[in-house]
């Protein structure tokens, strides 16, 4: 088995929040090529992902399964996965404790997977990467550090209650290849105590 499987298994089996060891159906700890370029963050399971155990398999999934083929690839061509693993209860938002609590999960991930882009989806997911920024102005826009793209985008959810912003998204998402061919084109952040506070937690 993987180091990326061993991991996900431990994530299957974590208890580290109460409540939504207690009101979730199954875990959803990601999925997708093991040595992705990119890799998709979202928030957090629905009602669909917490039934299937498997992430972005509702509407909005459908909506990023038909981003992700704008740019040539396929789901099983990326890796796609959430901020938090469970469903929170009644889909409320996630509680900041339970972020944390989760943040090792994703760490471990990203640093397992190696990824070039990683993708934020949504206001929680871009948080973790760009912290104090307002998605309305950071989305689709990119930035460099330890080696890593990390580029912003509006949630695919949006689309579906805001008609207006599935045409940003779309172009937001046909942005992506260029990032991967011009690395080198894209602003590197250095230390800036602000930035990526889920790496000095
Ligand atoms: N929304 C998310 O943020 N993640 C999923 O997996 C599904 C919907």
């Amino acid at each position: 088995m993987s180091e990326l499987s061993e991991i996900c298994q431990q994530i299957i089996q974590c208890q580290r929040c109460e409540a939504l060891v207690k009101s979730r159906t199954r875990v959803v700890p990601g999925e997708g090529a093991e040595q992705a370029e990119i890799m998709f963050i979202g928030e957090g399971p629905g009602w669909n992902e917490d039934q299937q155990g498997r992430p972005f398999v509702g509407q909005a999934g459908q909506f990023l399964d038909r981003l992700i083929a704008s740019i040539k690839l396929g789901r099983e061509q990326v890796y796609i996965t959430n901020v938090i693993k469970c469903r929170p209860p009644g889909n409320r938002d996630p509680l900041p404790v339970e972020i944390q609590n989760c943040q090792p999960w994703l760490k471990t991930q990203i640093e397992l997977i190696k990824p070039k882009v990683i993708v934020t989806l949504g206001r929680y997911s871009m948080a973790q990467f760009f912290p104090g920024k307002s998605i309305s102005k950071v989305h689709g826009t990119a930035q460099k550090k330890d080696n890593i793209i990390y580029f912003a985008m509006y949630h695919p959810a949006a689309a579906l209650h805001q008609q207006s912003l599935r045409q940003t998204i779309e172009a937001d998402m046909l942005k992506i290849p260029a990032l991967l061919e011009q690395e080198e084109a894209v602003p590197r952040v250095e230390q800036e105590p602000q930035q990526l506070n889920m790496f000095e937690v």
